[in-house]
């Protein structure tokens, strides 16, 4: 049997710049990223920093004015002869006949309020069959004993009398539940969940991000969690990458992030989660905002708010540093670091 690679999707220099009256947004500004079959990957920053935008384009689903300029996203998959190819989705047709293939049913996606996904108009069983017969050959009935068993093993009470419920009259908790249920119905092998805890009290969090990981497990789903809350991030990722205002900043293993963190931004991050000891006075959140997108900071774009910056910072855009094999960092504070121990090993 083939061996498919340990790579997912590779992300190459992925642009998608929004076109407005105003001007051009660059929501991404040029990504690289590996996600790996069968692990999470956290995409985590502040509202606005292009990571849903960055995440909806493995999708084809980037709204208008904005669209992909430039790039790759490289997706392996089988195709229909159980042979391993390689599918470029960034240059795929959004409407065409092999994103709608991949769509839904190899990788799918949950939102952060299902109430945006889910139809008021229909029924959670008419939504999750339709799901199901769209990309297989199971008859209506079929389809509905499906949904029935998938509501039971997102552990929704009475499942069989809920799949005829219409979402409004659901708790969040449960609709989350249900949207899960869906994305769920074709065993994808990607599931890309867009801050899917945000809007739920935190019990019901941590009961869905219990589900998520028990889930991960039985379908061996690769997962890609977007995020704000590094808490969540500690508890669910296997890699994280730390965006800001459309680029990665920081990429490598939980730990490294949690404990050696190098970027600047990062280490705000990190330093504004609220700790349960720590009095009100000692919270230190991130100065300033994430700055208006038709007005980008020249430079390093993270300059106005960061605590280390240079003079060079305001005019030299950072490239990427290479710190070792699974850790990369966007600063200046590292480019010389790394030149230097070169010198000195070449001596
Ligand atoms: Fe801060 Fe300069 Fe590094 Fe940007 S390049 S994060 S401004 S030190």
């Amino acid at each position: 049997m083939e061996k498919m690679s340990e790579t997912l999707v590779e992300v190459k220099d992925l642009k998608i710049h929004f076109f407005t009256d105003e001007g051009v947004v660059r929501a991404v500004d040029g990504i690289d990223l590996d996600v790996k079959r069968g692990k999470t990957l956290a995409l985590v920053g502040e509202s606005g920093c292009g990571k849903s935008v960055a995440c909806r384009s493995f999708l084809q689903i980037v709204h208008s004015p904005g669209r992909i300029v430039s790039g790759e996203i490289l997706y392996t998959r089988k195709n229909e002869n159980g042979q391993g190819e390689v599918v470029d989705i960034a240059r795929l047709n959004p409407h065409g006949r092999r994103i709608r293939s991949i769509r839904g049913k190899e990788i799918a996606m949950i939102f952060q309020e299902p109430m945006t996904s889910l139809s008021p108009m229909y029924t959670v069983g008419n939504q999750i069959t339709e799901t199901i017969r769209l990309h297989t050959e199971a008859t209506k009935q079929e389809a509905w004993q499906m949904a029935i068993d998938l509501l039971d093993k997102v552990d929704i009470p009475k499942p069989d009398r809920l799949v005829e419920e219409y979402p409004f009259r659901l708790s969040g908790g449960m609709r989350q539940r249900a949207m899960i249920a869906m994305a769920l119905s074709c065993n994808p092998t990607m599931l890309i969940a867009d801050e899917p805890t945000t809007a739920l009290d935190v019990t019901t969090q941590a009961n869905i991000l219990d589900l998520m990981l028990d889930l991960q497990q039985q379908y061996h789903m690769t997962l890609l969690f977007i995020t704000h809350d590094l808490g969540v991030v500690a508890e669910i990722a296997d890699e994280v990458a730390v965006m800001y205002l459309g680029k990665i900043v920081e990429k490598s293993d939980v730990n490294t992030i949690f404990n050696e963190p190098k970027h600047p931004y990062t280490q705000a991050l990190l330093r504004s989660i609220p700790k349960i000891a720590v009095t009100r006075e000692e919270l230190d959140p991130i100065k300033g905002m994430v700055p208006n997108p038709y007005r980008r900071p020249g430079g390093c774009p993270f300059h106005p708010r960061c605590a280390k910056a240079m003079a060079e910072c305001r005019t030299v855009v950072p490239a990427v540093t290479q710190l070792n094999d699974n850790h990369t960092v966007q600063c200046l504070l590292y480019e010389d670091l790394v030149g230097e121990k070169a010198m000195e090993q070449a001596k």
